[in-house]
């Protein structure tokens, strides 16, 4: 007797998932700097989209605030993974904060191609979401040379002083397939249009994608933990879709798991953002197996054993403080 969908239930594990380096960097770098020089430490922005870490850093005397003007002079802040403009170590210094700089290597990396293209007097067309922080911070680099191009549509219309001297770069946490066409309608429109001297769009968020690009075929239901605001999150929702998964939610908790999703679902896809503590994501395979989703398999895309070092300044200090 053939089983009817919904009595094979079943999970596939994407790996990798989760904390990326520079993350688990960031996190590391408050954590460390409450130790070291007690709380307050101040962070501007969140250090990495995710809701839950950031309570936690609250919970331990994190302060999390928008702009450096809200950290009182002299006070020690904490820049996110995702980057700031040189306008905004200016303010720093104008207030006289001691700076712990969290941005991702990664990012970092991008920040240079900016300075040098723009150096070169090269327009810059920056692939990116407008308002993102990682997105300003680039654009900061040289904000007369940036232009942001927001997707394919966007690279259709776009203006630029002068086609001879372009160069495309782009955020770090973009839909890979997405980017590559934004960038093949520039490169048609623009021939000369120069590239990155290296992939923009990071390990990790390119390994999340194909693990997920993996098992969405398979997948009735695709569940991402991650935040609202996580650009890298909500592009592997939109990747489990367009390659098969019938749908797919982001949660930040498994609490905001609708019972109604599971109607008819055999197989329930899971992964989880660059931000994502592997804790939520057994929160999630807990509530899945309590409702008959208890065989998981791993798909697994990439190993990943990428490190980086913690911020110099901080390095400093807790080397000072044996
Ligand atoms: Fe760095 Fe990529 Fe992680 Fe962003 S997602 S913090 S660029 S490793």
């Amino acid at each position: 007797v053939p089983e009817s969908a919904g009595e094979q239930r079943r999970v596939l594990l994407a790996a990798p998932r989760g904390y990326c380096a520079g993350v688990d960097r960031a996190v590391v770098t408050v954590e460390k700097a409450l130790e070291l020089y007690g709380p307050p430490v101040y962070v501007r922005k969140e250090i990495v989209h995710n809701k839950h870490v950031v309570r936690t850093l609250e919970k331990r005397g994190a302060i999390f605030v928008e702009e450096t003007d809200e950290v009182p002079e002299g006070a020690r802040v904490i820049f996110s993974a995702h980057g700031v403009s040189p306008a905004v170590h200016a303010e720093a210094r104008a207030l006289s904060l001691r700076t712990i700089d969290a941005t991702c290597p990664l990012v970092t990396k991008v920040h240079r191609e900016a300075i040098r293209f723009a150096g070169e007097d090269y327009t810059i067309l920056l692939v990116g979401h407008t308002g993102h922080e990682e997105v300003e911070g680039t654009a900061g680099e040289a904000p007369e040379n940036t232009i942001v191009v927001e997707n394919p549509e966007h690279a259709a219309v776009v203006e630029v002083p002068n086609p001879e001297k372009l160069a495309w770069l782009s955020q770090t946490t973009l839909s890979v397939d997405e980017t590559m066409q934004t960038v093949a309608i520039l490169r048609e429109r623009f021939p000369h249009l120069q590239d990155p001297p290296s992939d923009d769009i990071c390990y990790a968020t390119q390994n999340r994608q194909v693990a997920v690009k993996q098992m969405a075929a398979e997948c009735d239901l695709m569940i991402v933990v991650g935040s609202q605001n996580s650009s890298n999150s909500k592009r592997l929702v939109e990747v489990a879709l367009e390659h098969g998964s019938r749908d797919g939610h982001l949660v930040d908790y498994a609490d905001e798991i609708d019972e109604a999703w599971l109607d008819g679902v055999s197989t329930v896809g899971v992964t989880s953002g660059a931000s994502v503590p592997e804790v939520l994501v057994r929160d999630v395979l807990d509530w899945l197996a309590e409702r008959g989703y208890a065989d998981v398999s791993a798909v697994t895309a990439a190993e990943e054993s990428l490190l980086f070092a913690l911020p110099t300044e901080l390095r400093r200090d807790l080397k000072a403080a044996g």
